[in-house]
C-alpha cells in the first residue's frame, strides 16, 4: 500500500484530461482509491433536493476526485509541475523532494 506522493494542502497542476493545465490546492487525498480532490478541478454538477443547507435545491457544483496520476505537484522552489521522489535525512525521516531542482518539498 503506502500513501500518495500528493498530500492534502499541496498545490498541483492537472497534466491530463479535460482540466489539463488547471492548478489548485488538494482538498482531500483518498489513498485507497489513489485519487485526490483538487479545488476547482473536475467539477461536476449535481442535482439536489431542497435541504436546510440549500433550501432552493437545484444544481450544485462540486469537485469530483481525480486519479493521482493525472496531477503533478507544483514545486515551491522551481515553480514547475514536477515529479516527486523520496529521500531520507540523517535522522532517517522520509522527505519528498523535487526531481527537477532537487529542493526539499517537506
Ligand atoms: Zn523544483
Amino acid at each position: 500500500m503506502g500513501g500518495l506522493k500528493i498530500k492534502k494542502g499541496d498545490r498541483v497542476q492537472v497534466i491530463s484530461g479535460k482540466d489539463r493545465g488547471k492548478q489548485g490546492r488538494v482538498l482531500r487525498s483518498l489513498p485507497r482509491e489513489r485519487r485526490v480532490i483538487v479545488e476547482g478541478v473536475n467539477l461536476v454538477k449535481r442535482h439536489s433536493r431542497p435541504s436546510r443547507d440549500n433550501p432552493q435545491g437545484g444544481i450544485v457544483t462540486k469537485e469530483a476526485p481525480i486519479h493521482v496520476s493525472n496531477v503533478a505537484l507544483i514545486c515551491g522552489s522551481c515553480s514547475r509541475a514536477v515529479r516527486v521522489a523520496y529521500r531520507f535525512d540523517a535522522e532517517g525521516n522520509k522527505h519528498r523532494y523535487c526531481r527537477k531542482c532537487g529542493a526539499d518539498i517537506d
